[in-house]
């Protein structure tokens, strides 16, 4: 390995590390063989021998999307698992789950007036009606909120509603929903069919999921460009009568699909868990190279560092790559479900989820009392290697709708890298543009180099908090306001 290093910043770094070895043995957390595991050592081979990007190009350039259920989808979990044996990673496993999959047909919409009819460009969200043929009159729901269809009242029984899938104009500390939550909604109210309208600009189409539990939806649902929803706005404000058609066909069947599995056993407590995982699967408009390129292809890339390190924590390390994610979490759910049957649940100490991910600059945290600080003590640690790189920021934010849910869910502390990927990445999420072109390679390298020193050292310090408890849990989930939220998902424990 080149030595990199000028002698100035080597005499920098033997201070880090002597500081590194201080903050360890003041707070006595972790156990000897914790103590020889040279952080900056790890941090420059990750740097030098980084492979994620090169894989995940790789990937959408000769297989495209990964879709569940998909040929693509099969090739996806061919090339993880190949990839973890290629990185020697000592145990790798399947966990196969059959699934209902949804995949997209056709799809035409036209709005006509009294003059005439034109076409709008439209895209299927994913669990729609598998034939539909709708006629509506078009009625403005605004955000989607309740209260937006409170105010829009009976006119929303058999309407084409257009809602937005973000909040414009909302009041102030207004709680957006998920699109399959406000389509929840807006069936509940009589809507017959109903129009999303994309908060980015450009011309640009999303999909995604418009149902809460991965069945399929009995009214269609399809997103339209921001532009094209304005337009029609404006003509409503105008007292113009709009009726929308909409005509799709869409195939379900049912797939079997597979959650790709690596781990490294502990060396002192194997039987204790700390699991790193993130989905591979993506939607089919593009590649999705970050949604969730970035998480699985770090993820794939941490295993290969550790693996090619001979890194031996005390507790094993699994690496886990879900499948079915954006159909409804079904692989997450699946492997939980089946953890929690055989009880192996209660040895999954933390489950850390990386979605989207890319340069961190911290951690969120959401576990009961003892998880925020130690996750906030280890956060020092690593800002020690790279403060530039690493701020780390600490946040309690809870969120759904993604792996780490039904972990949380059944009370495992869930901890999440906080990444902001800028405008030009959210803006393609789950749309037509999301490709390679907006991966940086470095936002996954460091992924690698800090969601990697948080697994070791979770994965070896001396105890680790517990579980939540069933009270602290729905303390805190009623506390960040997700009640609502999982009651209409059908996801609320109790
Ligand atoms: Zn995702």
């Amino acid at each position: 390995m080149p030595n990199l290093f000028t002698t100035r910043q080597s005499i920098g770094l033997l201070w880090l590390r002597t500081a590194v070895a201080l903050l360890i043995c003041q707070h006595d957390p972790v156990d000897a063989t914790a103590q020889a595991f040279d952080a900056f050592g790890f941090d420059r081979a990750v740097q030098q021998e980084a492979m994620g990007y090169q894989w995940l190009r790789w990937s959408s350039e000769h297989i495209g999307h990964r879709l569940t259920g998909s040929a693509q989808g099969a090739r996806a979990e061919d090339l993880a698992d190949s990839l973890f044996r290629a990185s020697a990673l000592p145990v790798v496993s399947r966990f196969p789950f059959a699934a209902q999959a949804w995949s997209r047909g056709t799809i035409q919409l036209t709005v006509n007036d009294p003059t005439g009819a034109w076409h709008v460009q439209a895209v299927a969200l994913a669990n729609t009606p598998l034939e539909a043929l709708v006629e509506a009159p078009i009625v403005d729901a605004g955000n989607g909120l309740p209260a937006d269809l409170d105010s829009v009242g009976d006119r929303a029984k058999g309407a084409a509603l257009l809602v937005n899938l973000g909040l414009i104009g909302a009041p102030e500390g207004a709680r957006n929903l998920h699109r399959s939550e406000k389509a929840a909604l807006a069936m509940g109210r009589g809507a017959a069919l109903l129009l999303f309208v994309n908060h980015v600009e450009g011309h640009i189409l999303l999909t995604g999921t418009a149902s809460i539990d991965g069945a399929l939806i009995p009214v269609p649902a399809a997103s339209i460009a921001t532009e094209d929803g304005k337009a029609l706005r404006e003509r409503l404000v105008r007292g113009e009568q709009l009726t929308a058609r909409l005509a799709m066909g869409n195939q379900s069947r049912r797939v079997s699909a597979n959650n790709i599995i690596a781990e490294i056993p502990g060396a002192r407590v194997p039987e204790e868990v700390i699991l790193i995982g993130g989905h591979l699967d993506c939607w089919d408009l593009a590649t999705g190279a970050t949604d969730n390129g970035l998480g699985s292809f770090s993820i794939l890339d941490l295993a290969r560092a550790m693996s090619a390190m001979e890194v031996r924590p005390e507790r094993t390390v699994r690496f886990v790559l879900f499948m079915g994610e954006e159909q409804g979490l079904l692989g997450s759910r699946a492997l939980v479900d089946e953890y929690a049957r055989s009880g192996e649940l209660a040895h999954v100490k933390c489950m850390i989820n990386l979605d989207m991910s890319g340069h961190p600059q911290g951690f969120g945290i959401a576990g009961p009392q003892g998880w925020g600080d130690l996750v906030a003590r280890i956060s020092k640690e690593i800002a020690l290697v790279d403060s530039a790189a690493f701020a780390g920021t600490m946040s309690e934010e809870v969120w759904l709708h993604s792996d780490h849910q039904p972990f949380l869910l059944r009370g495992v502390p869930v901890i999440y890298p906080l990444s902001d990927l800028g405008k030009h990445v959210y803006g393609c999420y789950h749309s037509s543009c999301d490709d390679i072109h907006l991966v940086d390679p470095q936002a996954m390298v460091d992924n690698v180099r800090f969601v990697g020193q948080l697994v070791y050292r979770l994965a070896s310090s001396q105890a680790l908090p517990p579980h939540f408890t069933e009270e602290s849990l729905r303390a805190r989930l009623i506390d960040a306001g997700l009640e609502q939220p999982l009651r209409i998902g059908g996801d609320w424990p109790w």
